[in-house]
C-alpha cells in the first residue's frame, strides 16, 4: 500500500541492516482528520533544527482520515532515538499519552488505529516481522540479533525501557493495544475472522440486552463485542454462541438506555472471565 509522501528533510538516510521493529508514537495532539498531513515533511516532523524545527521525523502519521508516509521505508528515521532509530520503523499517531482507553476507541480514534495497524501489517509482512506486541526483553533481543523472525510492534516508551537513547513515554497505558494487534491480524488473516454467522448472534445478543430503536447503540455495541472477540481468538473458539450471547444480554444494565462501550465491555468481560491475550509491558 503505497501512501502520500510528504518528505521531511530531516532523516539518517538508508539503512545499514533492515529494521525489524515497529513502534507505535502518539503525537501528543487531538484526534482530528488532516493532522497527519499538517504535521508532515516540512511542517514539524522533518523539520529541519537549522530551519527551526526539532529534527525529528517518523515513517508515517496517521489521523482519522489518511495516513501519510514522512520518511521512506528504506530509510531511517528520528522518532525514538539511538540506537532504537537506526533497528525501526516509527508510526505516529494523533493522540496523547494521557488518553484512557475511551478517549482512544472513539469512532475517530478508531478509524485511524484500524488503517494504521492494516497498514503495519503489509510492513510486517514485507519484512518477515511477527505481528505481535514484544516484551521488553524480546525488544532487547531483537536489537541485539537483529533478525525479522525476533521482531514485532513495541511503543516509544519501551524503546525508553529497554535501548533507551529517549526518555518519551507514549503512547500511554490507554492505547487500546489489544484492539491495534487485532486489526493488524485481520489483515494478515492470521486471526478467525468473524463469519455472518458470527455476526448474526452478536446481533441477537444485543437486541435482547437493548431496544433494537436505538440503532446508534446498537451499532457501537455490536462493533465493540466485534473487536473483544478478536482479541480473544482462544475463547471464541470455546464459545457456545447462543449461550454467550444469553450470558451477555443477562450481564448487561437492565433496561439501560444509555448503553455505552463500557457496558459491554463489562458484560463481555464478565462472560468471559478471561483477559486478552494480547498485551505489552512497557504501556504505561
Ligand atoms: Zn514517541
Amino acid at each position: 500500500m503505497t501512501l502520500p509522501l510528504i518528505e521531511a528533510a530531516a532523516h539518517g538516510g538508508p539503512f545499514a541492516v533492515p529494521p525489524n521493529l515497529i513502534v507505535i508514537h502518539s503525537m501528543e495532539a487531538p484526534i482530528k482528520a488532516g493532522l497527519a498531513r499538517s504535521l508532515a515533511g516540512p511542517n514539524f516532523f522533518g523539520k529541519p533544527p537549522s530551519a527551526g524545527g526539532p529534527g525529528t521525523s517518523v515513517h508515517r502519521l496517521w489521523d482519522p482520515a489518511e495516513g501519510i508516509q514522512g520518511v521512506p521505508n528504506d530509510h531511517i528515521a528520528y522518532h525514538c532515538g539511538a540506537p532504537g532509530n537506526a533497528r525501526s520503523e516509527g508510526d505516529e499517531h494523533c493522540g496523547y499519552t494521557a488518553y484512557s482507553r475511551a478517549q482512544w476507541i472513539t469512532p475517530d480514534g478508531l478509524a485511524m488505529l484500524r488503517r494504521s495497524a492494516t497498514h503495519i501489517a503489509s510492513r510486517c509482512a514485507e519484512r518477515g516481522i511477527p505481528v505481535r506486541w514484544l516484551s521488553l526483553a524480546q525488544v532487547a533481543k531483537a536489537a541485539d540479533t537483529r533478525r525479522p523472525q525476533d521482531g514485532g510492534l513495541c511503543t516509544h516508551n519501551d524503546i525508553a525501557q529497554a535501548l533507551g537513547g529517549t526518555t518519551h513515554t507514549d503512547p500511554g497505558a490507554g492505547f487500546p493495544y489489544d484492539l491495534y494487534l487485532g486489526y493488524a491480524r485481520d489483515a494478515t488473516g492470521g486471526d478467525v475472522p468473524l463469519t455472518d454467522t458470527d455476526k448474526a448472534w452478536i446481533t441477537g445478543a444485543l437486541n435482547q440486552a437493548t431496544n433494537r430503536a436505538v440503532s446508534a447503540r446498537y451499532d457501537t455495541g455490536a462493533a465493540t463485542i466485534r473487536e473483544f472477540l478478536k482479541s480473544w481468538p482462544a475463547a471464541r473458539a470455546a464459545l457456545n454462541p447462543q449461550a454467550l450471547a444469553s450470558a451477555v444480554a443477562t450481564a448487561l444494565p437492565a433496561g439501560s438506555s444509555q448503553l455505552t462501550a463500557a457496558d459491554i465491555e463489562a458484560a463481555l468481560l464478565a462472560v468471559l472471565g478471561d483477559a486478552p491475550e494480547a498485551g505489552t509491558d512497557g504501556s504505561g
